[in-house]
Formats: C-alpha cells, sequence, structure tokens
C-alpha cells in the first residue's frame, strides 16, 4: 500500500502520471474516490484529433465510438460555418472507457491503481505533505508519500487541503448534457451552436454515432441547475428539435470544467497540480482531455525525477508544460479574452456578438482585431470584413445560410 508517489485521482491526468511514474521505476499509486472508474461521465466526449496524435496514444477499440471529419458552427440559427483545419478534426471517446484503459494502463506499466479510494486528510509541516490519510473502502489508511500529483479535477480538495483557492466562478464554465437518441440521421460532424440564447458559452450536438449523441451546453460564469433549461432549448430549437425531442435521455451529465488563464504547471512545497485542477484546459472551448493526458504525463515524469533525484526536480515541472503545450494554451486563453470581451462591451446586437465569437473561435477573427468593435460596426460592413477574411483563409472554412 506504501508508494513514494501518490496520485489523486484517475482521470487522464492522473492515469497519465501514474503510468509515466511506474515507468521510471517509482513506487507509484493511483487512486479515485470513484467506485467504477470512469463513471459517472462528466464530459462531451470528444478529443481534437491534433492533440490525440500529438500525445501517442494508441486507443483500443470500443474506445473510439464516432470519427468527424469537421466542426459545424451555427451561428445565431442563421448561419453555419464548417471548419475543416486540422483542430476541428476529431473523435468521440467513450470516456468510462477511455478513463478505464488509461488506468489499465497505469497499472500495466506497474502503478497500484485504487477505486473508492478516497484521499479525506493530509498531515503538512509549512508546505510539505508528511502525510496522506485515505479511506480506502471503508476503511482509513496513513500513507507517506515522497511526492504527491493533485489529478483530482477542478474542485481538486489537495488544492482545498493546502488551503489554495479555488477557481473564480468567472474562470468556470458549467456544463449539463444529455446523450440523446436521434430521430434521423445526424450530420457526420460535432455542431456548435452559438448564439444570443447562451450567452458566453456554447451548445454542442457531439455525434456518438449515427442518430445517438451528447447533447449539452455550457455557460461561462453561472452557477444554476440547468437540466430544465436544457431541455427547454432543445425543445424550442428550431435545427436541434428536428433531431431530438424529449422521448428519450440514455444519461444526464453534470458538471464544471475550469477556463481560467494559463498557469503552467504549477506546484507547492512537494505537491504537483496536473489537469482539471491546474487549470489545463484550452479554455476557448474548455477542452480538457488531452491537455489533462499531456500535461499529467509531465507531472508523473517530474515526481518520479524528484523521488531519483531530489525534491528541486520538481521545478522542472512547468518548463515540460510550457515546452509541450504553451503555445496552444497561451493561446487558448488570448481567445478566451476575446470571446469575453465580445460578450460584455455594450453596443452590439445579440446577433453580432454570436457572428464575431464563432469568427474568434475560428481564429478567423483574433484578439488583435477586437479594437475593431471600439465603434460598433454596421452589418453590412462586418459583413464585409467577414467574408474577406474567410476567403484569406482558403478551403478550410466554409460559410453557408441555413437552409
Ligand atoms: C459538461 C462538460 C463537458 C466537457 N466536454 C469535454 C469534451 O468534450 N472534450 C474535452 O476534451 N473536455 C471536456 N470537458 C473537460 C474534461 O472533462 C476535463 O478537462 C478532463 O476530464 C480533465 O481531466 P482530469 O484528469 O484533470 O480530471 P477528471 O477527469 O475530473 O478526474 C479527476 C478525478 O479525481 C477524482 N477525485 C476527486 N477528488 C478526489 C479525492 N479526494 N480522492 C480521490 N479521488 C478524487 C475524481 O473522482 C475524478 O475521477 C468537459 C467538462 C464538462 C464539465
Amino acid at each position: 500500500m506504501d508508494c513514494d508517489v501518490l496520485i489523486v485521482g484517475a482521470g487522464p491526468a492522473g492515469c497519465a502520471a501514474g503510468a509515466t511514474s511506474a515507468k521510471r521505476g517509482v513506487k507509484t499509486l493511483v487512486i479515485d474516490r470513484k467506485k467504477e472508474i470512469g463513471t459517472p461521465v462528466q464530459c462531451g466526449e470528444v478529443v481534437s484529433t491534433s492533440l490525440l496524435r500529438q500525445s501517442g496514444l494508441r486507443l483500443p477499440p470500443g474506445t473510439i465510438c464516432y470519427r468527424q471529419d469537421f466542426t459545424r458552427f451555427v451561428l445565431d440559427r442563421k448561419w453555419t460555418l464548417d471548419n475543416r483545419s486540422p483542430y476541428w478534426k476529431g473523435v468521440t471517446v467513450e470516456r468510462k472507457m477511455f478513463d478505464k484503459f488509461l488506468a489499465e494502463e497505469a497499472a500495466r506499466l506497474g502503478a497500484g491503481v485504487q477505486a473508492d479510494t478516497c484521499l479525506i486528510d493530509l498531515e503538512r509541516d509549512g508546505d510539505q505533505v508528511l502525510s496522506a490519510k485515505l479511506r480506502m473502502r471503508g476503511r482509513e489508511v496513513v500513507i507517506e508519500p515522497k511526492v504527491i500529483v493533485a489529478a483530482d479535477g477542478v474542485h481538486s480538495t489537495v488544492g482545498k487541503l493546502l488551503g489554495r483557492n479555488g477557481f473564480d466562478r468567472t474562470d468556470l464554465a458549467t456544463g449539463v448534457e444529455f446523450e440523446m437518441v436521434s430521430k434521423r440521421k445526424l450530420p457526420p460532424c460535432m455542431q456548435i451552436f452559438i448564439e444570443p440564447e447562451i450567452g458566453l458559452g456554447y451548445g454542442w450536438v457531439i455525434p456518438k454515432g449515427d442518430r445517438r449523441a451528447n447533447v449539452g451546453f455550457g455557460q461561462v460564469g453561472k452557477r444554476l441547475s440547468r437540466r430544465d433549461a436544457l431541455l427547454d432549448w432543445i425543445v424550442q430549437h428550431p435545427i436541434i428539435s428536428s433531431y431530438f425531442d424529449d422521448r428519450c435521455i440514455l444519461e444526464v451529465k453534470t458538471g464544471d470544467a475550469p477556463v481560467p488563464d494559463f498557469e503552467g504547471g504549477p506546484y507547492k512545497g512537494n505537491v504537483l497540480f496536473a489537469g482539471d485542477a491546474a487549470g489545463q484546459t484550452l479554455a476557448f472551448v474548455g477542452e480538457g482531455i488531452m491537455p489533462a493526458y499531456l500535461c499529467g504525463g509531465c507531472a508523473g515524469n517530474a515526481a518520479a525525477d524528484a523521488v531519483i533525484n531530489g525534491i528541486e526536480a520538481l521545478g522542472g515541472y512547468d518548463a515540460a508544460v510550457r515546452g509541450l503545450v504553451g503555445a496552444e494554451m497561451s493561446l487558448g486563453s488570448d481567445l478566451r479574452d476575446a470571446l469575453v470581451l465580445i460578450w460584455t462591451i455594450e453596443g452590439l446586437t445579440g446577433h453580432q456578438r454570436a457572428l464575431i465569437s464563432g469568427l474568434v473561435m475560428n481564429q478567423v477573427l483574433g484578439e488583435g482585431d477586437m479594437a475593431l468593435f471600439d465603434d460598433i460596426p454596421e452589418d453590412g460592413d462586418l459583413w464585409k470584413l467577414v467574408k474577406q477574411r474567410i476567403k484569406a483563409q482558403g478551403q478550410s472554412i466554409r460559410l453557408s445560410k441555413v437552409k
């Protein structure tokens, strides 16, 4: 039961940390309070193919349930923008199977993995954690790891026990989603809905099969039970209601996603933070599965280094994260800032906000263009700019009117 590296949380960050640390020959234990790793799911389950490729992960059959060649943005229910650039190609995973596969990989590489085992307390001397108290399937156990990886999600218990401030409400997107069966065949792509009815955030239809999909929305800065609001949105939406109604909901998924400024690879004393616990998501969309996996790998490596070479080695974590994903994550934060601005500056119509947000998410407009909206544009001038910019993007982006 004892270990040198304790990893709290068996999501993508914790499993990657466990696999990397164990592979270095260090005694590693991954724990999760869930009775079944991967369940319940709190996720849209889509992964960008480019980040998946970067990870080198080879997923077994069954973990991927759908492949999407492009993403369709539906802007204010009036325009569609199809994006075929590499980032917007993706796969839908079955998170239950995906997380369990990652945990199995960590175990195969030598890590101990314990479900139904919850971290409940930490004994400290200043910033150094001396011991960790676990509730392991009903009984209490105290262990003395040399290093801890906090991969315990957006509302990190480790963070709270160490007095780390949680995320501000404005840095959290609250999501709610139903897995549903469609009345007819779905378009072969992820659909993202940007509209005044949602505001700062977006809705989505993420296919899990020809006629099965995650349908949901996420909003930044709200803290409400959104299940009724989601059902209303679905049945009143002119596009979505032509595919889905309230007769078939296979699963309900809710949760918070952190969308803060990128902090690199944070650590305190002998504790590293990874994945959602460290705010390591692409903040403009809240994509966190592959960032968590990639950064978790860096955390496991730094933890193993610290056990082998001394605690100062933890300092290498931040540089490793920035080297691996720093450019994408910083861009994600800049795009998030631009989106926040669009939904807060006065004078724009709801239609203009939706249109401009869609263009920012597709990087047709960037943070540098925001000065253009100091004077509120006429719709005609805005459209002229949009058409010029889309033409400059070449074949990968196509804008059409909703039929
Ligand atoms: C509604 C919604 C939709 C999303 N859709 C997508 C999407 O489509 N694509 C995407 O890439 N990202 C999506 N995300 C984000 C993504 O789910 C997360 O970024 C990702 O799961 C982060 O992985 P992680 O390993 O850091 O944390 P998690 O996956 O949250 O894992 C943390 C683990 O820690 C465990 N834990 C917590 N406390 C303790 C404790 N005290 N003791 C032991 N174990 C503990 C938890 O049980 C959990 O299993 C979405 C998020 C939400 C809320």
